[in-house]
């Protein structure tokens, strides 16, 4: 069989069960509006929580560090990546995260994929057991492959299950491994709980906060804030391509952690560093995240997610036949599951022709029959942003029971 007919068979397998994905092409926008083929679109899909994606001034930062830096970086950070600009986000993030990690020292990667593989593969060696969460994003899920250690999965917020694995087990050295917001649930990791265990049973606690970063806690430093942790047993990575509006990632951590991540991190070494525009940029971002910029749209993205979920929750039970439900998503991320592939497609679809992005996710990102509606909110919403969504998914129900 030549190459092409096997893809070709496996491509025809994607299609027939409603699960085939392909890129679209906006021509211009930021979130959360993006036009499309000549069509505008109100956009309830982007990761940029803040909406500083669309600021002049992040515009205008990174005219100002491409004119200072000119173009790429180069090089790898070792080699001759490593600008003044990376050093002082950098800087920037250690003395943010100091309070929640004692003696914290951050390290940049060009994304949270990277990130993640960085922190995973290196400390995850031959003496260490990984306890990862079900739910973790892939990119976790692919570095725990990859590294050298032992994996032991834990069921979805389960503090007691893990505590029966974590006192089983007899590895020299312990990683718990979590997503702090849940990327397709938007739920909360049992964090405290967490930590809990990993000081009585002498463990390490990697939080991923890709979408805590700039969105919980009163400054918008993420999930420790937000919760008020504080431990030099936490391993934070947050990404930047996010509610910072740019790109790039970082991982923070007791200064020792970091010092190794440099040594033994192959992606790290290996890899270009990110453009010391974007990180010239990436200054000014967090001046708009810990300014009253951020303090306004971190306000303003509680009120239209409590605005949602009631117009959402309230949808649910006029139509209570479709099987809708929603899941305990206390952020941004509001998801509606629907159930079959199929069906939220046609959903998607339906709110596409009344002018709305919302995407469709299908498994294996989500477990099979909770395909789902992944509604995202972007602290530039308005209130009449979210009333046109509801009012778009009402007709969707209506019409969906109809034909049912
Ligand atoms: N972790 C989580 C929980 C994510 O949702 C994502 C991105 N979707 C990543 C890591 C990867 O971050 P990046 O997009 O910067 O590679």
């Amino acid at each position: 069989m030549s190459l092409l007919e096997h893809l070709n068979a496996k491509l025809d397998a994607i299609s027939a069960q409603s699960l085939k994905r392909s890129l679209r092409r906006a021509d211009t926008g930021t979130a959360p509006r993006q036009t499309i083929n000549g069509r505008e679109l109100l956009m309830f899909c982007s990761n940029d929580y803040l909406g500083l994606a669309a600021e002049p001034a992040i515009a205008e930062a990174l005219a100002e560090g491409a004119r200072r830096w000119g173009g790429g970086s180069g090089a790898s950070p070792l080699v001759s990546g490593h600008s003044a600009a990376h050093e002082a986000v950098a800087d920037t993030l250690a003395a943010w995260f100091a309070p929640h990690i004692p003696q914290a020292r951050a390290i940049g990667f060009c994304t949270g994929y990277m990130a993640n593989l960085a922190v995973v593969t290196a400390l995850g060696d031959e003496h260490t057991e990984i306890f990862s969460e079900q739910l973790n994003h892939a990119s976790l899920i692919d570095a725990a492959r990859l590294a050298r250690a032992r994996i032991t999965r834990y069921a979805h917020a389960d503090v007691t299950g893990l505590r029966t694995l974590l006192a089983a087990s007899t590895a020299k050295i312990k990683l718990i491994v979590t997503d702090a917001v849940f990327s397709m649930d938007g739920d909360l990791a049992p964090l405290p709980g967490l930590l809990a265990l990993a000081e009585e049973f002498d463990a390490w606690l990697i939080v991923d906060d890709a979408h805590g970063f700039g969105v919980l806690g009163e400054k918008g430093r993420g999930s420790l804030e937000h919760l008020g942790l504080s431990s030099e047993r936490l391993i934070l990575v947050g990404t930047l391509g996010k509610a910072a509006g740019l790109a790039g990632a970082f991982v923070a951590a007791h200064a020792t952690i970091v010092d190794y991540l440099l040594q033994a991190a192959r992606n790290f070494i290996f890899s270009t560093a990110s453009p010391p525009a974007v990180e010239h940029a990436l200054l000014t971002s967090f001046a708009l995240i810990d300014g009253p910029v951020g303090a306004a749209r971190r306000a303003n993205l509680v009120a239209r997610q409590a605005q949602l979920r009631n117009g959402l929750m309230a949808l649910i039970n006029r139509h209570p036949h479709l099987g809708w439900a929603l899941t305990d998503a206390a952020t941004p991320i509001q998801p509606l599951i629907v159930g079959g592939n199929a069906e939220v497609m046609a959903l998607a679809a339906a709110l596409e022709h009344a002018g709305l992005r919302v995407p469709g996710i299908r498994p294996p990102t989500v477990a099979a029959g909770t395909a789902r509606l992944r509604i995202t909110l972007c602290g530039t919403h308005t209130e009449a942003d979210v009333d046109a969504l509801l009012i778009a998914l009402e007709r969707a129900a209506a019409s969906q029971e109809r034909a049912a």
